[in-house]
């Protein structure tokens, strides 16, 4: 029988397929300490924004409950990280200090250090780190030239090739963690605000493992046979909403990627199969934005396209704000805007469209709207929210060409035909006809009247002429462009 080990705990907050876990419950420890420790000024300028502080709280309530639920109990300390660690080890004679990886460059750095640290201290110490959030490690995955990939489809065709391994047990019990080692309460930590907007907004979701392995079967069962038709659909619930699970490792990808296939074994033919590829191929996204994120670590701050570093953005004035507040007087946009708020989730179209109508017909440097979503998204994730930020504005990995600039009425009319989203969040137009509801502005005064819209009084008129304004992008796109 071996010492005790230090299982730590960051953003894997799931007892099943849980590598680092796995590990010490295989290792013939004679006691098992689980850690979370709260450290956000590690994470520099991006520490886990409001919303997602919100989630971090109810998903570690609900590892706390798990772990009690099979003798165990969380730990729970607040940071510098090292000096925690050592303590920790001290107080316990641990011998062994597990976790699973991350790939946000600073947590990479700070993990790197720590692992050093730990290394030159307790020379005798097991330090192992596990593959837990990725199917492939970023270093294992290279162009031809032996390059990161840039591009997601040949990245995607490369490693789809390749097998991932079977999700790992859950482990049934758990020594009971010493009394002796004290833990703060979670309430310590202060990831809930104040206020009660918290219970509103989190009315739609179950934080925590069991939450996350719901969602996963509610979305097989209901929604993923017309995956590739409805995923485009902000109006109706047509994707998985596994995103904030995702990110906070209450269900980890492998887990994901090995129930879909399940899944599809055990339905009779169709069309699912496509469907299950595509929703697996957006999984497959999520492993191409760490991946750039982890080759080109500026990425959160910095262009991946140099040329628009020199790019002529507007300083962000009070168009931002009405952007923020979902009151542009562009119905599409106002829409998205306001189901961010109001939910803390915005569905993947709108989020292009609200961030292309940001930088392209705003012209407000798409920085500002990613650090936006980075306070106000359950599922801000670095590497998804910088790749996408990227994409909308044309200057990162894979990007939509910058001179492709999307219309929001013609998104509407296209994704929104009966314009039940936009009346879900804009209210106040919810009288206007199809025909005049994604243009208020150019509908007639007799529809206004008889909807009962003024523009200017009960909904803002246009904050932007969207194709003047389309124009002048595409004349500021030319001072950079070669
Ligand atoms: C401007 C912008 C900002 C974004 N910010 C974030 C963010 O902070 N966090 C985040 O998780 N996603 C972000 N996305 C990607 C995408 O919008 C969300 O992942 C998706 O809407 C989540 O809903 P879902 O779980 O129902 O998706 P599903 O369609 O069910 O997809 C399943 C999973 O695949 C991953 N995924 C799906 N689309 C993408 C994508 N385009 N890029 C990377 N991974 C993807 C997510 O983990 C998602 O949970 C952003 C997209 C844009 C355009």
């Amino acid at each position: 029988m071996k010492q005790r080990a230090i299982v730590w705990f960051r953003r894997d907050f799931r007892l099943a397929d849980n590598p680092a876990l796995r590990a010490a419950v295989d290792g013939d420890f004679d006691g098992i300490i689980p850690v979370f420790i709260h450290a956000p000024d590690e994470e520099g300028d991006w520490a886990p924004g409001g919303a997602q502080r919100v989630w971090q709280h109810e998903s570690l309530a609900a590892l706390a409950d798990a772990l009690e639920a099979i003798g165990s109990r969380l730990v729970i300390r607040q940071g510098p990280t090292q000096s925690t660690l050592d303590d920790l080890i001290d107080e316990s004679g641990a011998g062994a200090v597990f976790w699973n990886r991350l790939y946000e460059p600073g947590l990479v750095r700070r993990d790197a250090d720590i692992e050093s640290h730990l290394g030159q201290a307790y020379p005798e110490l097991e330090v192992r780190h596990f593959q837990a959030d990725l199917l492939h490690e970023p270093w294992t995955v290279e162009t031809q030239a032996g390059k990161p990939y840039k591009v997601f489809t040949p990245f995607w065709r490369t490693i789809s090739e390749r097998s991932i391994r079977q999700p790992k047990a859950r482990p049934s019990q758990l020594p009971a963690v010493w009394s002796r080692i004290g833990s703060c309460d979670l309430a310590d930590l202060g990831l809930r605000p104040a206020k009660d907007w918290t219970t509103t907004i989190l009315e739609h979701w179950t934080p925590g493992e069991d939450g996350a392995q719901a969602r996963l079967e509610t979305f097989l069962e209901d929604t993923v046979d017309n995956y590739d038709n409805d995923r485009d659909r902000p109006a109706v619930h047509g994707t998985s909403y596994l995103s904030p699970h995702l990110h906070w490792g209450e269900i980890s990808p492998f887990q994901v990627m090995h129930r879909a296939e399940e899944w599809l074994s055990e339905q009779s033919g169709g069309a699912i199969h496509e469907h299950i590829q595509s929703f697996q191929s957006e999984i497959g996204w999520r492993e191409f934005s760490r991946h750039v994120l982890y080759h080109f670590p500026d990425t959160p701050d910095e262009p991946l396209d140099d040329r628009f570093k020199a790019f002529p953005w507007e300083t962000p004035d009070t168009a931002f704000d009405d952007w923020k507040a979902g009151m542009t007087g562009i119905p599409m946009v106002d829409a998205g805007m306001r189901e961010l708020y109001a939910t803390g989730y915005m569905h993947n179209r709108l989020r292009m469209t609200v961030a292309s109508f940001l930088t392209k017909n705003l012209r407000i440097a798409w920085q500002h709207g990613e650090r936006w979503f980075w306070d106000t998204l359950f599922d801000a994730d670095l590497g998804n929210n910088t790749l996408g930020w990227q994409w909308a504005a044309g200057c990162g990995a894979d990007a939509a060409p910058f001179f492709r600039i999307f219309n929001p009425a013609r998104q509407g009319e296209r994704f929104d035909k009966n314009g039940d989203y936009v009346r879900r969040w804009v209210p106040e137009l919810a009288e206007l006809s199809n025909k005049h509801l994604q243009e208020p502005w150019n509908a007639p005064d007799k529809a206004l009247e008889a909807a009962g819209v003024v523009l200017g009084k009960t909904y803002p008129k246009p904050v932007v002429d969207l194709k003047a304004s389309r124009r002048e992008a595409l004349e500021a796109f030319e001072q950079v462009k070669n």
